[in-house]
């Protein structure tokens, strides 16, 4: 669909809710999914916090109703949770109203397989093409879906969680759901494991009044400070849908992310998939215990699809959006920080596990350059990065280029998906060699724009 704007990005709809996502579209989108699964079926229905997600719902439901869905309304939820109950409810398909970490003025539409895994690009593709063509199929009167609503799935959801894991009793933790769509559950189920839980930003509220939704450092300040004030164990802060999650230690420093998910993958073992993006403490640590990485596209999907198709063990960006095949295939910041906190309460304190690891080099760098350019330079990237390192252990072209150094040293040269630049990451095992990387990596860039 050349001609037409896409819907959906790598994490479904996003766009400023008045401009891009309107009750048009949403009851557009509704009928759309109606088509695609032949008018019959379940729909599993829920959105996060923000204002406009009751007039969305509303819309979704009326244009899935009409094409023959019977909808089951599950109310305010994290997005974990919405995957959940499509998979427990028997649901054909889920759909969440959510714009996940971006501020209170977006909201998006993301659609979800009955096993809990989020749309694939090519799903949300024949989505799009229905959309646009407006080859909607409408039911009669005697064929419209019914409409049910659920609470009890909450209760369920929550008890499964509590008997993924087991937290040692005592622990003080501090929750930062952002005001976003975890505010209710999250620290609920911390309490029912046997955790201390000190609130922060968890009332409900679309305006995210405490804190931008991102769980990144310049927004944790708050978590910080109150971590080291109470004297608690652990800090866990949630994105706006509590898809994600990020510790801060006891010291009040917020985790490194790239080391986090290597801490947590060495736990489970075995073959465990990431992003391009992802450092090289995560092979490191795979390799001391006998385990291997697998590198996919960024994006949580393209995780997910790879855990299924190599029956991975776990699965997580390194952003903090994690995924536990072993519970559900959609991403779950709640679990994910039960999962910290049981290492936490039976292991030690999380700054010296997290200092086990070596704080390596490292340099990300943007380079201005035109979607032309962009296209141009890529084009013919992986053959100008050959021809000029000498040292190469590994390529992998499946999201820009990435080359792995006989030493571990890796470097990743990649185009913005929505911005005008290429970017390149990398990590070295000397600040000589991280720098001599990026002289070489931007030299190729700017020679060829
Ligand atoms: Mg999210």
């Amino acid at each position: 669909m050349a001609e037409n704007k896409k819907l959906f990005g790598t994490s479904g709809i996003r766009g400023l809710v008045k401009d891009e996502v309107t009750t048009e579209l949403a009851l557009g989108i509704g009928k759309s999914l109606a088509t695609y699964l032949n008018n019959e079926g379940t729909v599993v229905l829920g959105y996060d916090t923000r204002t406009t997600n009751q007039m969305l719902e509303q819309a979704i439901c009326a244009g899935l109703l009409d094409g023959g869905i019977n909808v089951i309304k599950i109310g305010m939820v994290p997005t974990p949770l919405l995957g959940y109950a499509t998979d427990k409810l028997n649901g054909d398909a889920g759909v969440m109203i959510t714009a996940s970490h971006n501020p209170s003025q977006y909201n998006g539409i993301k659609v979800w397989n009955k096993n809990g895994m989020a749309y694939t690009q090519e799903q949300e593709a024949k989505l799009e093409e229905i959309y646009y063509n407006k080859d909607f199929k409408e039911t009669e009167w005697d064929k419209i879906g019914t409409l049910s609503h659920n609470n009890e799935i909450k209760n369920t959801y929550i008890n499964d969680l509590l008997n993924t894991v087991d937290i040692k009793p005592g622990l003080k933790v501090v929750i930062d759901c952002a005001c976003g769509a975890g505010s209710e559950i999250s620290p609920i189920v911390f309490r029912k494991a046997g955790c201390e839980v000190i609130t922060l930003n968890s009332q409900a509220d679309g305006f995210f009044p405490g804190r931008n939704p991102e769980p990144n450092e310049a927004n944790l300040g708050s978590l910080m400070k109150a971590v080291v004030a109470t004297g608690a164990d652990l800090g866990i802060a949630h994105d706006g849908d509590a898809d994600r999650m990020i510790t801060v230690d006891e010291t009040g420093k917020v985790s490194d992310f790239d080391k986090l998910l290597a801490l947590i993958s060495k736990k489970f073992g075995g073959t465990v998939v990431t992003t391009v993006d992802a450092g090289l403490c995560m092979d490191e640590s795979l390799a001391e215990v006998g385990g291997k990485v697998l590198r996919t596209k960024v994006g949580d999907v393209n995780v997910a699809e790879v855990i299924i198709e190599e029956d991975a063990t776990f699965g997580g960006e390194p952003s903090g959006t994690w995924l536990h095949p072993d519970f559900c295939m959609c991403p779950d910041g709640i679990l994910s920080g039960l999962r910290m906190a049981e290492m936490v309460s039976k292991e030690g304190k999380l700054s010296e596990l997290l200092s086990k690891f070596p704080d390596y080099p490292n340099i990300r760098e943007k380079i201005v350059c035109s979607k032309e350019a962009k296209i141009k330079v890529m084009e013919n990237m992986e053959n100008l990065l050959k021809d000029t390192f000498d040292d190469i252990k590994e390529i992998n072209t499946i999201d820009g280029v990435r080359l792995t150094f006989e030493d571990g040293s890796w470097v990743l040269v990649r185009p913005s998906g929505t911005e005008d630049y290429v970017r390149i990451t990398l990590e070295a095992k000397t600040q000589e060699k991280a720098e001599n990387i990026r002289d070489i990596c931007k030299k190729i860039i700017e020679d060829n724009i």
